[in-house]
């Protein structure tokens, strides 16, 4: 049994993905290929935003935003401390402070209650990340962002394709920026990224940054850096997206079956009403999850753990925060455990994991 089954993926795209990459073998065209353009136009009508721009990974998207606002030494950008430790890496990179305010002990995405007591008066940007393939609550944030006079980042590495309120995720604010790392939801065979936005400039600066911060060819008008998708990516995501609408749906009967037969003593993920999750982990919450997870392990059930150590325990961010703030990102981190989740998942897998886990749980639990 694999955590995600990305050979299987293959397998049933196999026509169309060889296909697909042998044109941009045989075109050539590995920088910048018609491909790219395709892949942003395509997936910012999905979004539904004006623009969107490539990166080669959703770190460089993340980053090439706070670039683009001059986010630098002085200024602090308020973020979540439960999620991939990029987030907060890409704020400390620029010389900026990164805030950490804790999440919300049902969904683990950041809990806008506490954002306006963080800002102060260098407070430059909000970064909330949307966790687990759920929108944080982006519009009590955005209003937040908006009513100080700050801009707005979504984390949507793990949330592209999820909705809020009807509205998909990424575009829910003055900017959002996706992963196209392959384990993501929309993966493509290599890392890739890529940021939305309907403010015209901010994009336009975005494409400067992706190539060494030029306007036109060898003429650079600030810093930036080796950002650019793949053509090959690109053309990879595009025949993924095809199917990406029918993967959520298979995501979200999967996460049902795990939902309606979870063992006693099992938190399972909490949506929220207003947001549809593409639940690019199926992430439970239990106790004595060590112990639970080498006996899955034992039988043969992989798991993950997303994520052990929450940022402000990290010991690249230990001269920044005290360790003993932040209780419920603190208690999470010791507590979740990721179940297999992908499209490909059978109902006898399913079957297996779920006799798996009611076994450790009465075991260990
Ligand atoms: C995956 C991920 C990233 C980083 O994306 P890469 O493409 O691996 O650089 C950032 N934030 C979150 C929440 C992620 O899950």
């Amino acid at each position: 049994m694999r955590f995600i089954d990305l050979q299987t993926q293959y397998e049933t795209y196999k026509e169309e993905m060889d296909r697909a990459i042998a044109e941009v073998l045989a075109s050539c065209q590995f920088i910048n290929g018609p491909q790219v353009a395709k892949l942003e136009s395509t997936l910012a009508h999905y979004v539904g935003v004006r623009e969107a721009v490539g990166f080669s990974s959703g770190t460089d998207s993340l980053l090439a935003v706070l670039m683009a606002w001059s986010i630098g030494p002085g200024d602090e950008v308020i973020t979540s401390p439960f999620t991939f430790f990029s987030t907060a890496e890409v704020i400390a990179l620029l010389g900026a402070k990164p805030v950490f305010v804790d999440v919300r002990d049902d969904t683990l995405n950041m809990d806008p209650h506490q954002v306006e007591a963080a800002i102060t008066p260098r407070t430059r940007a909000i970064m909330p990340v949307s966790i687990f393939g759920q929108c944080a609550d982006m519009t009590s944030i955005h209003a937040i962002a908006k009513k100080h006079d700050l801009s707005c980042l979504e984390d949507g590495c793990q949330s592209f394709g999820g909705t809020h309120h009807g509205r998909r995720s990424c575009g829910l604010s003055h900017a959002g920026a996706t992963s196209f790392f392959p384990a993501k939801a929309l993966g493509g065979y290599g890392d890739g990224g890529m940021v939305f936005t309907d403010d015209a400039d901010l994009a336009l600066q975005l494409k400067s940054i992706r190539e060494h911060g030029q306007k036109v060819r060898y003429h650079h008008m600030r810093l930036g850096m080796n950002g650019r998708l793949d053509t090959l990516q690109a053309a990879v995501l595009l025949v993924k997206f095809a199917h990406f609408e029918d993967e959520i749906k298979q995501r979200q009967r999967i996460a049902r079956y795990y939902l309606d037969h979870l063992p006693a003593g099992v938190r399972g993920p909490v949506v929220l009403a207003e947001n549809q999750s593409v639940y690019s982990q199926f992430t439970i919450r239990i106790a004595r999850r060590d112990q639970v997870q080498a006996a899955l392990q034992q039988e043969g059930i992989p798991t993950a753990i997303h994520y052990p150590v929450p940022l402000h325990h990290q010991p690249a961010f230990a001269n920044i925060i005290d360790k003993s703030t932040l209780p419920i990102a603190t208690r999470a981190a010791q507590e979740v455990l990721s179940l297999p989740m992908h499209p490909f998942l059978t109902v006898e897998q399913q079957d297996r994991i779920l006799d798996a886990l009611a076994r450790a749980v009465a075991q260990h639990g």
